[in-house]
């Protein structure tokens, strides 16, 4: 099945799927905590938000958008009260996360067990829900890990670990951003040592640093990349990419995505906005330039229904 903020759904309902957006980003760490955590919320907060955002949804729906999965992991306060509000709304599947909840720098004090401890939390919060509205339980429907540059940290090694002990109990896919090639192999390394399932690990950002060594033993393993900053700028390099893949034969092993703030492009932008612009504009941009029609549509619907089906 696949968990959204209405419970779980099939994969053919899935249909056309951003992988990796966010609603609207939580700078406030408290209350950030305090929905995760204790499942409080701020009603006149929560009312502001989806002003602001139910415009953005539907423009989405009417471009032939049905499911977002929210990239914001607890720590950035993703919040499941709003996120069910505009799901009800704009009749779009929303796919909440569990994930990055601690700041790293409590690893300093607390590292013995840490791994475990978050595995245990990230476990618990799948089997228990994150919470429970009008009678649904809301379950986390993947795993949002942030990896820092450069070498892989003792923390996130521990976080990483928390994330495969997750995975092997409940299947639930690990959506894990990282911005350096070298950085994925190093991730790759630990994935291979501990017979990680490499059909539910996503390489998101895999786009940022281009390097044909690490995508092609990403690919070899199974693992799933992440398309997921499609904006006006990049169209043609995210074009490319495509066509390398269809040419290659791992076109099954994209996910595409804008990775916008919704709430930020809402407000900057107002209704020019540019967070439907993957279906108005990428699409039609790849047709012209020659990628098959059906072939885009497939990595739009198919893929994220493989990927977050478990
Ligand atoms: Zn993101």
């Amino acid at each position: 099945m696949i968990y959204t903020v209405n419970g779980p759904i099939t994969k053919e309902k899935m249909q056309a799927t951003l992988c990796h957006e966010h609603f609207k980003c939580e700078t406030d760490e408290n209350y950030a905590n305090q929905l995760y955590f204790d499942r409080k919320y701020d009603e006149a907060k929560i009312d502001e938000a989806y002003g602001v955002l139910l415009p953005v949804l539907q423009k989405l729906y009417s471009s032939g958008c049905r499911s977002i999965a929210e990239a914001s992991p607890p720590l950035l306060g993703q919040n499941i009260k709003l996120l069910r509000k505009l799901s009800l709304a704009s009749k779009m599947n929303i796919i909440p996360c569990t994930g990055y909840n601690l700041p790293k720098y409590v690893h300093r004090i607390h590292s013995e067990m840490y791994s475990e401890q978050l595995a245990a939390q990230w476990i618990k919060d799948f089997e228990a829900g994150l919470d429970t509205i009008d009678g649904i339980v809301i379950k986390p429907g993947h795993l949002k890990l942030l990896l820092d540059r450069g070498k892989l940290s003792d923390v996130d090694k521990e976080m990483l670990l928390a994330a495969i002990a997750a995975n092997k109990k409940t299947g639930i896919p690990i959506h894990c951003h990282i911005l350096e090639a070298a950085m994925a192999q190093e991730v790759m390394d630990l994935l291979e040592e501990e017979a990680a399932n490499f059909e539910k690990f996503l390489w998101s950002h895999a786009i940022r640093d281009i390097d044909a060594g690490a995508i092609n033993r990403a690919v070899k393993l199974g693992i799933w990349l992440g398309l997921d900053i499609i904006q006006k700028s990049t169209f043609e390099v995210n074009m490319n990419i495509i066509k390398e893949a269809i040419k290659e034969g791992y076109e099954n092993r994209l996910l595409l995505s804008q990775d916008y703030d919704f709430y930020d492009e809402s407000l900057s932008y107002g209704e020019n906005h540019p967070c439907a612009s993957l279906f108005t504009d990428f699409i039609p941009y790849c047709i012209a330039n020659g990628i098959p029609a059906d072939t885009i549509k497939e990595v739009i619907s198919k893929n994220p229904a493989e990927f977050y089906d478990f």
